[in-house]
């Protein structure tokens, strides 16, 4: 099937989420592959501002499917939006970030457009003229390498990280404005309201930088200057199991497959071994500094640079360095 590759973008508030510009990055990377168009679909109400966004990327075609009924997202309304759609242009693949909102819903959308579904993809190569995506299995001990057998749209969502945001080529996209096919259909689902989960608790996934610390920080009382350098780098403190499981930091901050999955462009991991549920919540890192005092620490594996060594020394040093070239010094 040689039809377009569609990335369905997430919106909040009228503007794209970093999921959906990491959807777009891995639809234009595919679509190059393939040799087709990569195209975007955009599904809310008051779309203006996340429509200027999408017109600055190397896109074949923007559609903005816009009506008061999508404002928030119900499983009814985006299957009744999205079915017409697919079915009338036929793209070879479909991608959507791996969020809840989709896992809510995808299974739903390939069922009534009788479509494949692949779920949490992490990479994509071809082989053969095919193209064999990679997706954790066993909570992700093992990659698991794939292919869709048949004919027909098929329907991917990718792990958060998996395709940097910053990996999108900019250019001039149209934008298409599509009628919902949403009056009268079903929605399924009233929404009341949203509050934020744990009175404010942090989203890891948004920040930039994180400075994660494991059970080798040994104790609550000495996070002061971890705590210094999260502050020192602009960055979000996070955690390995253990130092949540014993209580040192609330589990809103724990990164890793209990926890959340985090993409930032540096990820500090201090006193961290490195195991497998440790790594698929941060291996999306653009760089990841580990310091642990055992080289043969596996967290080295995955670190862009690394640093053997005692993490009560080198933290304070690294602050000190960092306030004397805030000082100018
Ligand atoms: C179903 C399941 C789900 C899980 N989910 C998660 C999850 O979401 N997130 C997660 O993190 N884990 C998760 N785990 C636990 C995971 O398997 C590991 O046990 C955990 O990640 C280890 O955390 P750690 O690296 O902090 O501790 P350890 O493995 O104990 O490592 C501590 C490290 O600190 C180093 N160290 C000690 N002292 C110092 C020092 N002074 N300076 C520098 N380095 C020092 C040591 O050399 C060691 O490498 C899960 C496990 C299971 C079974």
């Amino acid at each position: 099937m040689n039809g377009p590759v569609w990335a369905v973008v997430q919106q909040k508030d009228g503007r794209l989420q970093r999921s959906g510009r990491e959807t777009i990055a891995a639809a234009q990377a595919l679509a190059r592959e393939l040799g087709t168009s990569a195209e975007a679909v955009l599904l809310g109400d008051g779309l203006a501002a996340a429509g200027e966004e999408l017109k600055g990327m190397a896109l074949a075609g923007a559609r903005v499917v816009e009506h008061p009924r999508l404002a928030t997202y119900t499983p009814g309304g985006y299957v009744a939006a999205l079915v017409p759609l697919v079915r009338e242009e036929r793209p070879a693949y479909v991608l959507f970030p791996h969020t809840y909102q989709t896992v809510d819903f995808m299974a739903r959308l390939a069922q009534a457009l009788d479509a494949g579904l692949l779920p949490e993809a992490i990479a994509f190569r071809r082989v053969d003229g095919e193209v064999r995506w990679t997706r954790p299995v066993l909570g992700g001990k093992l990659h698991a390498q794939v292919r869709t057998v048949g004919e027909g749209t098929v329907l991917v969502s990718l792990q958060s990280g998996a395709f940097p945001a910053d990996g999108v080529e900019a250019g001039s996209a149209p934008l298409r404005q599509v009628a919902a096919a949403v009056d009268g259909v079903d929605l399924q689902r009233e929404v009341r309201g949203f509050e934020s989960a744990g009175g404010g608790a942090v989203d890891l996934s948004k920040a930039e930088v994180i400075v994660a610390v494991g059970r080798g920080v040994g104790g609550q009382e000495k996070l002061a200057p971890v705590e210094e350098l999260a502050r020192l780098l602009g960055g979000e403190l996070a955690a390995s199991r253990p130092v949540v499981d014993s209580g040192w930091l609330p589990r809103e901050r724990q990164v890793g497959s209990s926890g959340q999955t985090v993409a930032p462009k540096l990820y500090l991991a201090l006193g961290i071994s490195g195991a497998i549920q440790h790594l698929v919540g941060m291996k999306g890192a653009t760089a990841v500094v580990a310091i642990n005092k055992d080289a043969s620490a596996p967290i080295f594996k995955i670190a862009t640079w690394g640093v053997a060594g005692d993490l009560h020394e080198i933290v304070p040093a690294l602050n000190q360095a960092l306030k004397e070239r805030a000082g100018g010094a």
